[in-house]
């Protein structure tokens, strides 16, 4: 079976960079939903076998659902305000908020361990280790910021959690 995460922070934790209602949604209805999807595909599978799924998986709707339980899972945990800012992600602002605001349609934004910064569409997971990553899907930020996907983005940097990421650097 696959488990839904519960939240480190409570849901109103990142006001009034992301508000409680959009939390609420994102996790509970849109990831859960992932979860739900994947249980119902896959009722014999678990976390466990999640890496099995993504090399020999070609069900396009596993891969969606898998992608989208791994990529949420992976966010909520690099949310959450803590720590001190990394000065060598910080050099990386300008041009991670420009490819965040590019995306075009649905998809996320990553930083790699090696520094790069990568897109990827849907619910694509990213090939590379990532230390952050962004969800710019519509669900993510439509209910405070509507079409101002550039204001979510830069309201991102004061919600990281500093210690998580700088620990995934390492
Ligand atoms: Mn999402």
């Amino acid at each position: 079976m696959f488990i839904l995460p519960d939240l480190s922070y409570a849901y109103d934790a990142l006001e009034p960079f992301i508000d409680a209602q959009t939390m609420q949604i994102h996790h509970g209805k849109h990831h859960g939903g992932y979860v739900k999807n994947l249980n119902d595909l896959l009722p014999d599978k678990s976390e466990a076998d999640l890496e099995e799924i993504f090399s020999s998986s070609t069900d396009q709707k596993v891969l969606n659902n898998a992608g989208g339980h791994v990529n949420h899972s992976f966010f909520w945990k690099i949310l959450g305000s803590s720590g001190t800012p990394n000065p060598k992600i910080f050099e990386l602002k300008e041009e991670f908020n420009k490819k965040a605001l590019t995306i075009f349609g649905s998809g996320w934004v990553w930083i790699t361990q090696n520094l790069k910064i990568i897109a990827t569409p849907n619910q694509d997971t990213p090939k590379e280790k990532v230390v952050l990553g962004l969800d710019v899907w519509e669900h993510a930020y439509y209910l405070k910021y509507q079409n101002r996907r550039a204001e979510y983005i830069e309201a991102f940097w004061n919600i990281i959690n500093w210690e998580l990421v700088n620990k995934n650097l390492e």
